[in-house]
C-alpha cells in the first residue's frame, strides 16, 4: 500500500496499488486457472488450480497445452494467434477431474496467457441432464431386455432344434438318451413300473422301392403322427433309427404296455396312407424294465422281442 493516502474505494486502483498481495492470491488461492504459453502453446508456467483442474502434483512445464484440452481451444487459438485481442474460449480440460473451463487468453508480450473458470452446471441444465441420461438408460434397459428376449427365444429354437427329429418332429435319439437317464432313475428309485415298445415298419424297404423315398418319407410322417396320437402326453415317443421307433411309458406296467402297443399296431393296421394309396402294418417289441436292468438290457430285451414278432409273422406285438 502507498503510504499517506486511504486505501482507494475503486477495484482498479485497488488491484493496481497491491499486485503482490493480488498476485499471491491468484497463484495459490485462487479458483482461477491461469497458464502462461509461449508463442506454440507451450507451457511456461500456471497456477495451483490449474495443477489442481488436471490432477497434477508439478508443473508440466515445457509441455504442449494441447495434452489437456479434450476440445475448445483450436479456434480461439488462431485467433489470438491472428489479431492479439483476448479471446473467450471454452475447453474442457482431460484430468481425472474432468472440469470444464471456461475463459479468456491475451497476448501479452508475444506470450499467452490464459485465464478460465470452472463452469458449473445450472440446477436447471442438471435436471436436463439427469432427465437425458435417465430417458438413454431406459431407452438402453429396453433394448436390452428385447435382446435378451431375442437370445432367449433362438436358445429355445436351438434346444428344439437340437432334440427334435427333422423328418417327423418326433424327440430324437439324442434327446431319448437324456430323457430314458431321468425314467430309468425314477423307475429305479420310486420302483415306478416303467415300460418300452419297439416299433418297426413292415416291409419298409419295400414301400420306398415302390413308390419312392418322398412317399417313403410321408409313411414315416404319418406312422410318427399316429402313435403321438395313440400314446398319453406323458410318453416318450422318440424316432430311434431309419424306420424304428421307441416310445416310453412311464408309470406303465406290462399289461398298460401291451394295451397301447395293441392300440398302436391297430391304429396303424387301419390307416390309408394317402401318398401310397395302402394300407402299412408295424411289429412291436414291448418290455418292463426290471430292477437289474441297465439301459442297453432294457432297450436290447425290447429288441430282441419285435425281433421274435418280425419272425413270427410281422404286424403283431410280443412282450419279453
Ligand atoms: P422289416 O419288415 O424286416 O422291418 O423290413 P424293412 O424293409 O422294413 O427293413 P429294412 O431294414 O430292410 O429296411 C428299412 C428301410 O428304411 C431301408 C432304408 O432305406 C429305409 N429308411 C431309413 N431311413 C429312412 C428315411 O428317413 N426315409 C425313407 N424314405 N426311408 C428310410
Ligand atoms: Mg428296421
Ligand atoms: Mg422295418
Amino acid at each position: 500500500m502507498v503510504k499517506g493516502r486511504g486505501a482507494p474505494t475503486d477495484l482498479e486502483s485497488l488491484l493496481r496499488e497491491n499486485p503482490e498481495e493480488i498476485t499471491g492470491y491468484l497463484l495459490s488461492q485462487g479458483r482461477m486457472a491461469m497458464i502462461l504459453l509461449d508463442q506454440n502453446g507451450v507451457i511456461l508456467d500456471c497456477n495451483a488450480f490449474f495443477l489442481e483442474s488436471v490432477g497434477l502434483s508439478d508443473k508440466p512445464v515445457g509441455k504442449s497445452i494441447q495434452a489437456f484440452l479434450r476440445e475448445g481451444l483450436q479456434a480461439g487459438w488462431d485467433c489470438v494467434r491472428a489479431d492479439c485481442r483476448p479471446v473467450k474460449l471454452t475447453f474442457t480440460l482431460d484430468g481425472p477431474l474432468e472440469y470444464s473451463l471456461s475463459g479468456h487468453v491475451l497476448n501479452v508480450h508475444e506470450h499467452y496467457l490464459i485465464f478460465a473458470h470452472t463452469v458449473r452446471l445450472t440446477d436447471h441444465e442438471m435436471v436436463a441432464t439427469l432427465s437425458r441420461l435417465t430417458d438413454e438408460l431406459t431407452d438402453l434397459t429396453r433394448q436390452l431386455s428385447k435382446k435378451n428376449r431375442e437370445l432367449e427365444a433362438a436358445n429355445e429354437t436351438i434346444t428344439r432344434l437340437m432334440n427334435t427329429d427333422p423328418l417327423t418332429g418326433l424327440t430324437n435319439r439324442r434327446q431319448l438318451k437324456e430323457r430314458m437317464d431321468v425314467e430309468l432313475s425314477k423307475a429305479r428309485r420310486h420302483g415306478r413300473p416303467l415300460s418300452a415298445l419297439m416299433t418297426d415298419i413292415d416291409h419298409f424297404k419295400f414301400i420306398n422301392d415302390t413308390f419312392g423315398h418322398g412317399a417313403g418319407d410321408a409313411v414315416l410322417i404319418g406312422v410318427a403322427s399316429i402313435l403321438k396320437q395313440t400314446c398319453r402326453k406323458e410318453d416318450i415317443v422318440a424316432r430311434y433309427g431309419g424306420e424304428e421307433f421307441i416310445v416310453l411309458l412311464p408309470d406303465s406296467p406290462a399289461a398298460a404296455a401291451l394295451d397301447c402297443a395293441e392300440r398302436i399296431r391297430k391304429a396303424i393296421e387301419e390307416n390309408v396312407f394317402p401318398e401310397i394309396d395302402r394300407k402299412v402294418t408295424v411289429s412291436l417289441g414291448a418290455t418292463l424294465f426290471g430292477p437289474t436292468d441297465t439301459e442297453d438290457s432294457f432297450i436290447g430285451r425290447a429288441d430282441a422281442a419285435l425281433y421274435e414278432a418280425k419272425a413270427s409273422g410281422r404286424n403283431r406285438v410280443v412282450l419279453k
